[in-house]
């Protein structure tokens, strides 16, 4: 009997200690499963992770506690041209250089918020975005930065604003004077008076009619709006028609007129109403900033790449162009000419060489911004080549046939 519950009890032992183990082994072969089943969704959300970063156009950084890089993408390598492997267990101040971005990714830490602000990198021509978004819930990380590169929406906006401070100054002069002869008017002056008053006022809204339309016509050109008729062309017959359009301004100021065109000439493949406007504006010019007696030339010739006789400065926009033949025409004065300072900046919207002087003589300053942009829209270029007080020369080169 004694036996019989001993055996009894020492199978209850053995079926209680049998169902402990097993319940043990389930726990842990549970334990083993969830574990499996974490790292396969960590493994898959790093994996997910990873692609993401690596299609991002902002630059990513992650951000561990100790405020440390522990992860960089490919689009932040190429917008700072630093190299990933280098990066890793930076802090964000020796990566950035920039004392603003580096507060501010703190402060987004500390505060648990989502901040940005904007910068320039040290001897960087870039404007950057940054943003820094706290990760408050995790162990191991406690941000992701967000770098993107805004230098070309910022050059725009600067262009904007540039654009809007000229177009108020160029509108405030003749408005200014209306408004003033518009009150003497009222006073009722002798009619003589008068009289010259009104033609003045004609003169500014002239002036102001000129420019509105330049802005619009500047606006089409760079919206892309305005279409090119290209069709071969015979710039020798273009070149003298300017000439004949603007011969009497020239001799009413004695100035010498010539063009001197080197044959044979091929045809241009041009739109020849915008090439007709860019000639007449660069004559016009010159004939502005020539005093009386002076001589404007234009010098039309072709040109080839290959050919080791044409003038490097040629040769060098040809190459810019990539154009094998071209023709080039110079109009060339004996003008006042443009100090060496300025030269390049004379194709700029509303760039004056000097403003007072230019208000005389009527300018706007968007003629030859107006002029590139066309001559570009052609694949062809334009540059200008002066020595102050002995005169200027503005060279045109053009695709030939
Ligand atoms: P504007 O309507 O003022 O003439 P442009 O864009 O045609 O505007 O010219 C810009 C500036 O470049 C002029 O205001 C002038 O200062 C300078 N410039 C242009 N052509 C000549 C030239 N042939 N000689 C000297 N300066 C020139």
């Amino acid at each position: 009997m004694l036996f019989v519950v001993v055996l009894l009890v020492a199978l209850l032992l053995a079926a209680l200690l049998w169902g402990w183990r097993l319940r043990r082994e389930l726990e842990a072969e549970r334990a083993y499963l969830q574990r499996r089943r974490e790292k396969r969704e960590t493994g898959a959300l790093t994996q997910l992770f990873l692609a993401t970063a690596a299609a991002l156009e902002s630059g990513l950084l992650l951000i561990d506690r100790n405020h440390r890089i522990r992860f960089a993408n490919q689009a932040l390598e190429n917008m700072l041209h630093v190299e990933l492997a280098t990066v890793t267990g930076q802090a964000i101040i020796t990566l950035l250089r920039d004392y603003r971005a580096d507060a501010l990714v703190k402060s987004a830490i500390e505060s648990g918020e989502v901040q940005s602000t904007t910068f320039q990198p040290p001897r960087s021509p870039q404007t950057l975005q940054i943003s820094c978004y706290p990760l408050p819930d995790h162990d191991e990380y406690c941000a992701i930065v967000l770098l993107r590169d805004i230098t070309h929406l910022a050059q725009l906006e600067r262009a904007r604003r540039e654009m809007v401070a000229n177009v108020s100054h160029e509108l405030r002069t003749p408005l200014a004077s209306i408004k003033l002869l518009v009150e003497t008017l009222q006073g009722a002056p002798p009619p003589e008076v008068a009289q010259r008053m009104l033609g003045n006022i004609d003169d500014e809204l002239e002036a102001m009619t000129h420019l509105v339309d330049e802005l619009r016509e500047l606006s089409q050109i760079e919206s892309g709006r305005m279409v090119m008729a290209f069709q071969p062309t015979d710039i020798s017959a273009l070149v003298e028609r300017a000439i004949a359009r603007l011969r009497p301004q020239a001799e009413r100021r004695q100035l010498q007129l010539t063009s001197e065109i080197t044959q044979p000439l091929p045809l241009a493949l041009v739109d020849e109403e915008r090439i007709g406007q860019v000639l007449l504006n660069l004559l016009n010019n010159a004939i502005k900033f020539t005093p009386t007696d002076g001589r404007i030339t234009i010098h039309v010739s072709a040109v080839q790449a290959a050919n080791q006789q044409t003038p490097s400065r040629i040769r060098h926009e040809l190459q810019q162009t990539g154009l094998a033949r071209a023709i080039v025409v110079a109009v060339a004065d004996t003008g006042i000419g443009i100090p060496e300072s300025e030269v390049d900046r004379v194709f700029e919207r509303f760039y004056k060489v000097d403003r007072a002087r230019t208000r005389n003589s009527g300018g706007t300053g968007l003629g030859l911004a107006i002029a590139k942009h066309l001559v570009e829209r052609h694949g062809g270029r334009i540059w200008v080549e002066s020595e102050e007080g002995h005169g200027s020369t503005f060279s045109l080169l053009l695709p030939a046939m």
